[in-house]
């Protein structure tokens, strides 16, 4: 499935922003509005290896996990904390304990042809900003969890009032692609 798109170990670079602070240390969120910040966050992300880079990719995902908690987000992409690559988190509203899960190189293998207008998507680097955005009623995913295991499954949540699990996943999937929920607003 992820032969066309070959994994590439952690660079030094990278190293660097994510052992700069402890694993529970939040990392700051990049900023659409800042320059730099959004150069970065417009670049198309890699995928990872994570069976030779589990320590740090471990310390990366913990890390991310404390932004997350600090800013009360759903979800945060990699990218939106300055690294380049194919990995982030939602928070599982589909499932009753809400847990917070890891998605590692993951794609979207089908998808409807019809859209929905989902109401109110906002982003943590987009600040003060809601809009509605295009999103598919369902999507098929694959991707590995953060014990390196193949999952594949169906989200279909794009509720605002009860789940939208699926329209997380594609609102994180875009960031991996350099894709803002503000480029896709209905009409
Ligand atoms: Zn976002």
């Amino acid at each position: 499935m992820l032969s066309c798109n070959t994994s590439q170990r952690l660079t030094n670079k990278e190293k660097e922003i994510i052992l700069l602070a402890s694993d529970e240390t939040p990392f700051d969120v990049l900023k659409i509005t800042t320059l730099s910040d959004s150069l970065t966050l417009r670049k198309k992300c890699t995928n990872i290896d994570f069976n030779k880079d589990t320590a740090i990719i471990t310390h990366l995902i913990k890390r991310m996990k404390s932004t997350l908690d600090v800013e009360s987000g759903v979800g945060l992409a990699a990218p939106q904390i300055g690294i380049s690559r194919n990995l982030f988190l939602i928070m599982r509203i589909d499932k009753p304990e809400k847990n917070v899960e890891v998605v590692i190189n993951p794609e979207i293998v089908s998808k409807p042809e019809q859209t929905v207008c989902f109401e109110r998507d906002g982003c943590l680097s987009i600040p003060n900003v809601i809009g509605n955005s295009v999103r598919y009623p369902w999507i098929e995913v694959a991707y590995f969890n953060e014990k390196g295991e193949k999952i594949t499954e169906k989200l279909s949540g794009h509720s605002r009032q009860t789940d939208f699990t699926g329209i997380i996943f594609q609102h994180e999937y875009d960031h991996l692609q350099g894709v803002m929920f503000t480029d896709k607003l209905c009409k």
